[in-house]
């Protein structure tokens, strides 16, 4: 099954079943006080959830296109180096508003999975809540109870608060949730050691592919919680990682959601992609074609990179594909921009922005990595000046002030300055670096706090913005009606 077939099915499915098939939000919001990008499926629908606004149909089903870059979902830094965590995936999700609950909600994903898709039930487990003493929250018995007509009693697994039980913040909408698990070892490794050990335990065969919220309670002000007059759901389950599993792959580079681009960056820069995890040129690669999909899906919604706000951590992203490629990859000269017209060839025909915006998509990367590279050498000769001058001094740590305007006044990434100091047998002053980096953040968040409501430099304070998901219900919901 291609990955357009996959994600085909899953709205024929749940348009079957009498739901709404609407299309992604854009992944960056414009007009969210609290947050950057849609970093999950039930991100455009949390008014909903809230009740500012009646829901649309009472089922919805959707592919949303998800950024987890900053905030509370921050998986930037497992990017590349694991084979299952993207910034920029697909969340296909079904959603009931006060509609159908657990038993139906089970029973769809069981039947997708193991019928539509199937998925061996001997490769699946699921997760339950166990309950929580301290916090009076009980054992969710009822989704056990459906689990256990699909599911053989020991394949369903307690899971605890942090991993299943969902809040929205400190107040609000929340309630237990459920997890479908896959196990993709051979028989042989099975035999080994037991599924239901590696479950939520970062094995990158035995992975996590879809989660089932049941929004069951209000949680008040005071931290007591309330049954909710209607009762919803919200499920999101990872394209790509379901690509792996249906396509009998390993890793979700190896799936055709990643091929077409791997070979194009194999034929530009003239090196294999050889699948190994802790190989630097492989590390490299898989950057490439997962960043180059965050950057180009933010740039055909409409945001460009910049200095600030959304715009900077998009110009991050691709400033790290292209530090990557440039040392791993020995790309001196700007390249990603030929990968533009390899990923609308694959997903313009389901994400028409792709299509219309690709030009400017790719004008603005080729522009953005000539500067960068340009900023790379002359800020290579400014290092090479520095580490002459430290030890013409006879020292063997690089000047922290120097080493902090490489990286912030010219953009120079200060690993690559660590890395040729190292090769030099110099070092850089981690403590004073990290201090001036710290002093700068605060500086940029008074700048920030003195324009709160305005979207745009909240976001200015991402490297310390922790979500809406994190943050009091009520600050969030007083920030949000102001917006309003
Ligand atoms: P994980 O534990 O693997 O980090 P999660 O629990 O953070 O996943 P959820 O917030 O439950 O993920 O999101 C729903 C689904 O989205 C997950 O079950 C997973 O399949 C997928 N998903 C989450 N984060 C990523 C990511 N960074 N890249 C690709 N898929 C992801
Ligand atoms: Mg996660
Ligand atoms: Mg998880
Ligand atoms: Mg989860």
């Amino acid at each position: 099954m291609t990955s357009q077939e996959i994600r085909q099915k899953f709205l024929d499915y749940f348009k079957s079943k009498d739901h709404l098939i609407v299309p992604s939000a854009p992944i960056v919001l414009k007009d969210d006080p609290t947050l950057m990008f849609s970093n999950s499926g039930m991100t455009q629908f949390k008014d909903f959830f809230l009740g500012y606004k009646t829901p649309t149909a009472p089922r919805i089903a959707d592919t949303q296109k998800c950024l987890r870059v900053s905030g509370k979902h921050n998986d930037l830094d497992d990017v590349g180096r694991d084979t299952y965590h993207h910034t920029m995936f697909e969340m296909l999700g079904n959603w009931s508003f006060g509609d159908y609950f657990k038993k139906d909600a089970i029973a769809f994903a069981w039947e997708l999975l193991t019928e539509v898709y199937g998925i061996p039930k001997e490769n699946l487990y699921v997760t339950i809540f166990e309950g929580d003493e301290k916090e009076n929250l009980e054992r969710d018995s009822e989704a056990y109870d459906y689990w256990k007509e699909v599911i053989s009693e020991d394949r369903i697994i307690n899971g605890n608060k942090k991993d299943n039980f969902w809040e929205m913040g400190a107040s609000g909408p929340c309630g237990p949730c459920s997890e479908i698990h896959v196990d993709l070892r051979t028989p042989e490794e099975k035999a080994k050691v037991s599924g239901l050990e590696l479950v939520n335990n970062d094995h990158p065969q035995v992975v996590e592919v879809w989660n089932l919220v049941f929004m069951e309670f209000n949680r008040k002000a005071d931290g007591s919680l309330e049954k909710l007059p209607a009762q919803h759901v919200d499920t999101g389950m990872g394209f790509e990682r379901l690509c792996m599993a249906l396509q009998g792959k390993s890793s979700n580079y190896d799936t055709d959601v990643f091929t077409p681009l791997i070979a194009k960056v194999e034929e530009l820069s003239g090196k294999k992609y050889t699948g190994i995890l802790e190989d630097e040129k492989d590390i490299a690669i898989r950057v490439v074609v997962d960043h180059i999909r965050a950057v180009s899906f933010a740039i055909a919604d409409g945001q460009l990179p910049s200095n600030g706000g959304a715009g900077y951590v998009i110009r991050r992203i691709l400033r790290r594909g292209i530090s990557y490629s440039y040392r791993f990859l020995d790309m001196k000269e700007a390249f990603l921009y030929k990968l533009v017209a390899v990923l609308q060839e694959q997903m313009g025909a389901f994400f028409p922005e792709l299509e219309k915006q690709g030009k400017l998509v790719s004008e603005v990367i080729k522009s953005e990595e000539e500067s960068f590279l340009r900023t790379i050498e002359t800020g290579l000769i400014r290092v090479e000046k520095l580490i002459q001058q430290t030890i013409s001094e006879g020292k063997n740590v690089l000047p922290t002030q120097e080493v902090f305007e490489l990286y912030d006044t010219y953009g120079f990434p200060d690993d690559l300055t660590r890395i040729i100091a190292e090769e030099k047998g110099l070092t850089i002053d981690e403590a004073g670096f990290e201090a001036k980096r710290k002093e700068q953040q605060e500086r940029s968040k008074t700048d920030s706090a003195q324009k709160v409501y305005d979207w745009v430099t909240l976001e200015e304070k991402e490297e310390n913005f922790v979500g809406y998901d994190q943050i009091e219900a009520e600050t969030y919901i007083t920030r949000y009606r102001k917006v309003e």
